[in-house]
């Protein structure tokens, strides 16, 4: 199936299945906002508390915080968000589409690497075992080509993100031929710069109100609290905070689904530690956030490091983790050595001290930053396309739609299934239900056939089917349903429990991170 398709069909099953709803949706929807169903908010949830365990509870050294989304304004201008938290954006004057220029430029990179691959690919399969694709790569008359094309691109668009030239910007992509996906022209407009914060007013004074803004992202509501946390916690450098709550970005482009939202939830961790000891935290952070990716099994080979050409002008070090989504390797989280920029700031702009008195050093400092950043929704969604799968059952008669969802993220746990409505079986199932319920989430279904049920249970990934009937009243024994192999088992209501806790529970994933 087609990539796009793929696509197509998760948004569409999403709808479906009650895992994201268009926001306002009877009023025709909000541009790039959605609303999260009866199984997207279980599967959120646990995406959530799958990271703050994971960096709360595994880190002794790392707490939580729970920030305001309005903060004061001057907290933007320290930041350099007011300044300088712009994309740069062009229109075509044709379709009236407004894009941004920096990700058409990155699109034609991401189909020249295509290009690339599809050449490699179509060699390796030819040659077999004998394939030496570095040889290849550096021989192949086409690979070369791309390659030079690519490289030529690549190194213009840094200079002009670095330079913030608009005007190269815009000569990569006349000198390229980029046209526009919905006109198909190259009648493009100047490139200029965007602000991307959302600003609303808050109280109502003699002088008139206060313009403030929505939080473009948590991590500020981290560092203005460094003081707090660091004195009444006691806490000793290095140490970090962790927080999870909404961000909003007035986004130009938001195309593709929860992949970029104007209102969107983060989890971050901003992490202090010596000046100096950056570079080893830096490394410590980024194998640590991608051993937790990996941990959810969904594929080593679809993750991917990628260093940033432009680093912010906080940044000394930056990385992206990136999914293989069916649109390409898209950024998921980044990692970001902030050095001491941000408390710099608002050192300065608060007028207040912000510093660490090192005991062992026995002299103050401002602390640098390693920073892990994650959207919970893109993370969602790279859970929804790497578990996304159709399937042929019933000797090919038949496809069948599952969610390989890591057992410990799925919404439903397990599902209770009386065979009928009537001899006592839906009560046996609900006293079932009821010796699992304080610890898992547990869904009672006694409509359709067995066949049918399973079936829904498989599109929304619930990993394990119990079903009942008459044997179980005799023998106390029920069906077992794996949804991944689709193999059933006779096992012992007493043996229930135990088997759903070793098949679900986050204990597996945290074994690999420590
Ligand atoms: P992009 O380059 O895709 O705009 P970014 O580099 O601006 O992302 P960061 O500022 O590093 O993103 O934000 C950290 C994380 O927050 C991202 O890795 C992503 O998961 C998430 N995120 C950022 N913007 C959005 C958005 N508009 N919608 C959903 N998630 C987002």
């Amino acid at each position: 199936m087609a990539q796009e398709d793929v696509f197509k069909k998760l948004v569409a099953h999403c709808k479906e299945y009650g895992f994201v709803f268009p926001s306002s949706e009877i009023y025709d929807g909000l541009g790039a906002v959605y609303d999260y169903g009866q199984n997207g908010v279980e599967l959120k949830n646990n995406i959530k508390k799958y990271w703050w365990d994971a960096m709360v509870k595994l880190n002794e050294n790392v707490v939580g915080l729970d920030s305001a989304i309005f903060m004061h304004p001057t907290i933007w201008k320290a930041s350099g968000h007011v300044d300088a938290f712009n994309d740069p954006l062009i229109d075509n004057r044709d379709s009236k589409k407004r894009y941004r220029a920096d990700v058409l430029i990155e699109e034609l990179m991401g189909k020249i690497e295509d290009k690339i691959k599809k050449e490699v690919d179509k060699a390796a399969k030819k040659f077999g075992d004998s394939f030496d694709e570095a040889k290849f790569r550096a021989t192949n008359a086409h690979v070369l080509e791309h390659q030079a094309k690519f490289d030529e691109v690549h190194a213009r668009y840094k200079q002009a993100m670095n330079d913030g030239d608009l005007e190269a910007l815009r000569q990569i992509i006349l000198d390229y031929e980029i046209v526009c996906p919905i006109s198909g022209t190259k009648n493009w407009t100047e490139v200029r710069q965007f602000n991307l914060m959302f600003t609303t007013e808050m109280g109502s004074t003699a002088d008139g109100s206060m313009k403030i803004y929505l939080r473009p992202e948590t991590a500020q509501g981290i560092f203005v609290n460094f003081l707090n946390v660091q004195k009444t916690g006691r806490m000793k450098i290095p140490f970090g905070i962790a927080q999870i709550g909404k961000a909003f970005r007035n986004e130009i482009v938001a195309r593709q689904f929860i992949f970029r939202m104007r209102e969107f939830e983060q989890m971050e961790m901003q992490f202090f530690v010596r000046p100096g000891e950056e570079m080893k935290w830096f490394e410590h952070w980024k194998t640590f956030r991608m051993k937790w990716h990996q941990a959810l099994g969904m594929g080593a080979e679809n993750y991917r490091y990628h260093d940033h050409d432009k680093l912010a002008h906080y940044a000394n070090a930056a990385t992206d983790i990136e999914f293989r989504m069916p649109f390409g390797f898209k950024e998921v989280e980044g990692i970001h050595s902030r050095t001491d920029f941000d408390l710099s700031q608002h050192q300065k702009y608060s007028g207040k001290k912000i510093q660490y008195f090192d005991p062992e050093l026995n002299e103050s400092y401002v602390p640098y930053v390693i920073e892990t950043s994650i959207g919970v929704d893109r993370m969602f969604l790279s859970i929804l396309a790497g578990s996304y799968c159709e399937e042929p059952v019933d000797d090919g008669k038949d496809t069948r739609v599952v969610l390989r969802l890591p057992a410990a993220l799925a919404p439903v746990k397990v599902a209770v299934m009386p065979l009928v409505k009537k001899d006592g079986l839906p009560e046996m199932a609900r006293k079932i239900i009821d010796t699992m319920k304080l610890d898992f989430a547990c869904r009672y279904d006694e409509k359709d056939s067995i066949g049918k049920r399973y079936r829904r249970q498989d599109a929304i990934g619930t990993p394990l089917c119990v079903t009942v009937d008459h044997q179980t009243l005799e023998d106390n024994t029920v069906t077992l349903r794996d949804r991944d192999t689709m193999q059933q088992e006779r096992v012992s209501v007493d043996r229930l429990y135990d088997i759903v806790s070793a098949k679900v529970g986050t204990r597996e994933l945290f074994k690999q991170l420590v």
